[in-house]
C-alpha cells in the first residue's frame, strides 16, 4: 500500500514513511492509495472471530510492506488487549464502550498502535525521534501512556491551559522520562497551529526528526476502523446505525473507511457539540469553520477539524450527505441527556457519549433496528460535569493513583519562537 497526500495525488510514500513523517510537507494529509475490499463472505462467521483476528485481517493490507505478519500480530494483540463491552442503554440502543484502555478513552487504540509501529521502525535507528502532539484533552493522555513504554522516542504534548479536566491533565503531566507536557495559554486550535508550523519548518526538521501523534497520523487513524467491527461480533452481519461523537473527525472517518471495506453500516450519525461546522456543512454544503467554542465535551472542541480533508477526499459532497447525518447539541441538552439516561436507564454517559446519544435519538425512527453509540471516554474523566449527576465514587483504581501524582508542565504563550526554542533546546 502506498500513501498519497490529499494535496498531491502524485505523492507515493510507504506506510513506514507516512507514519514517520506524520504530515506530508505540503500540509495535506496522508491517505491510502486504495481501500481494499473484504471478501463477500467475511461477515458470515464474524461471531466466531476475535477482535485481534479482525484487527489483523483489516490492517494487514495497509501495512504489510513494512510490518511482517508476526510484527503486526504482536502489535494488534497489545493494541486490542482491553475489553470492548457492549452495554444496553434501552431497547435496541447500545453503547460500545471504548474506554477500558490505559487512559480511559478510545484514543488508546490509535495511540498504542502508533507507538508500537514507531517502536518497530526506530528499533535499529541511530537517531531519535520526537513526537509532537496537540491535544484538546484526551489525545495527550493516550499518547503519553502509550509512549511512556517505548524506547528511543521523545514526546512533547501541547495542551490548552485550563481547558482540560483534572484527570486529563494528570494523564499528560505525570511522566518524567521521555514524555513532556507544554501548557499553552490558548485553545486547542492554537496548539494545533503550533504543531503544524513546526512540521512546515524545514530548518527545524533539519535538526530534529519530528513526527505527529495526532489523529492525522495514519497509524493512529487506521486502527480506529477495527472497533467498528465489535458490534458485528455480537449481533452478526445485520446493518447497524452507529453514532460517533466527533471533534477532529478521525474516528468517524475511520468508520467510513471500514464501511468502504465492506462493514455493513446502515447509517453513520455524526454528533457534535456547539462546534458544529460539519453538521452545518451537511445542511447547506458550505464548509465554514468558526473559532473553537469551549464546551463540557471538551475533547470535541475543534473549530476546524483536520480530517474533513480526508472525508472530502474519500467522497463527493452528495455521498457525504448520504453517508453521514449530523447533529449538534448545546451543553444544556448534553447535561439533560446525561441526567435522563442515568435516571431512567441507570446508564452513566460521559458528556461526549451524551452528545452521541442525543444525535441517535434525533436521527432514529422506531423501525431502524439496532443502534450503537460509541462511548468514547470513561465518565470519571469529566467529574466536574458528572458530579452534577452522581455523587458515587466512580474512579477506577488506576485513576485514583494518578490523581495523587504531582503535575509537571512547562507554561508557554502561543508563540512559535518559544516553542521552537523549547524543542531544539
Ligand atoms: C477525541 C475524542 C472525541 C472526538 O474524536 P475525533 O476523532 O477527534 O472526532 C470524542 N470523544 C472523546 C472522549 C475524545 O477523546
Amino acid at each position: 500500500m502506498k500513501y498519497y497526500s490529499t494535496k498531491n495525488k502524485g505523492l507515493s510514500k510507504s506506510f513506514r514513511e507516512a507514519v514517520i513523517e506524520g504530515l506530508p510537507s505540503d500540509n495535506g494529509l496522508f491517505m491510502p492509495e486504495f481501500i481494499p475490499e473484504l471478501p463477500e463472505d467475511y461477515f458470515d462467521n464474524i461471531k466466531e472471530k476475535t477482535i485481534q483476528e479482525i484487527a489483523f485481517d483489516i490492517l494487514q493490507p495497509f501495512v504489510k510492506e513494512d510490518l511482517d505478519d508476526l510484527q503486526l500480530k504482536k502489535i494488534v494483540e497489545k493494541t486490542f488487549s482491553f475489553e470492548l463491552p457492549i452495554k444496553k442503554i434501552e431497547g435496541d440502543n447500545y453503547a460500545l464502550e471504548l474506554f477500558h484502555g490505559p487512559s480511559y478513552a478510545f484514543k488508546d487504540v490509535g495511540a498504542t498502535f502508533l507507538a508500537l509501529c514507531l517502536e518497530e521502525f526506530y528499533k535499529e535507528a541511530e537517531e531519535k525521534c520526537t513526537i509532537l502532539v496537540a491535544t484538546s484533552g484526551d489525545t495527550g493522555g493516550a499518547v503519553a501512556s502509550a509512549f511512556s513504554k517505548v524506547k528511543n522516542i521523545e514526546v512533547v504534548i501541547l495542551y490548552p491551559s485550563g481547558k482540560v479536566s483534572d484527570l486529563q491533565e494528570k494523564q499528560l503531566t505525570t511522566f518524567d522520562k521521555n514524555v513532556k507536557a507544554l501548557e499553552v495559554e490558548g485553545d486547542f486550535d492554537d496548539c494545533q497551529q503550533l504543531v503544524k508550523k513546526a512540521f512546515l519548518d524545514s530548518d527545524l526538521r533539519k535538526q530534529l526528526n519530528i513526527s505527529s501523534a495526532n489523529s492525522i497520523n495514519v497509524a493512529r487513524f487506521l486502527p480506529q476502523m477495527v472497533y467498528y467491527f465489535a458490534p458485528f461480533i455480537k449481533f452478526g452481519k445485520e446493518p447497524l446505525t452507529i453514532a460517533v461523537p466527533s471533534g477532529n473527525y478521525g474516528n468517524l472517518t475511520a468508520g467510513l473507511i471500514a464501511q468502504k471495506m465492506g462493514l455493513p453500516v446502515r447509517q453513520f450519525v455524526a454528533a457534535a457539540n456547539s462546534n458544529d461546522v460539519v453538521p452545518r456543512f451537511l445542511i447547506d454544503g458550505n464548509y465554514d469553520p468558526k473559532p473553537t467554542v469551549q464546551t463540557i465535551s471538551n475533547a470535541m472542541d475543534v473549530g476546524n477539524p483536520s480530517n474533513f480533508q480526508r472525508m472530502i477526499d474519500l467522497f463527493d459532497e452528495k455521498e457525504i450527505r448520504e453517508k453521514i447525518k449530523g447533529f449538534a447539541f448545546s451543553d444544556e441538552a448534553t447535561l439533560e441527556a446525561m441526567k435522563t439516561v442515568y435516571r431512567e436507564h441507570e446508564y452513566l454517559l460521559d458528556p461526549h457519549g451524551a452528545v452521541g446519544y442525543l444525535a441517535l435519538k434525533e436521527y432514529l425512527n422506531a423501525s431502524d433496528g439496532i443502534s450503537i453509540l460509541l462511548e468514547t471516554a470513561h465518565p470519571c474523566k469529566f467529574m466536574d460535569v458528572v458530579s452534577k449527576i452522581i455523587s458515587d465514587d466512580i474512579y477506577p483504581a488506576g485513576a485514583k493513583e494518578l490523581m495523587q501524582k504531582e503535575k509537571k508542565s512547562v507554561k508557554m504563550k502561543v508563540d512559535y519562537k518559544q516553542f521552537k526554542e523549547f524543542l531544539v533546546g
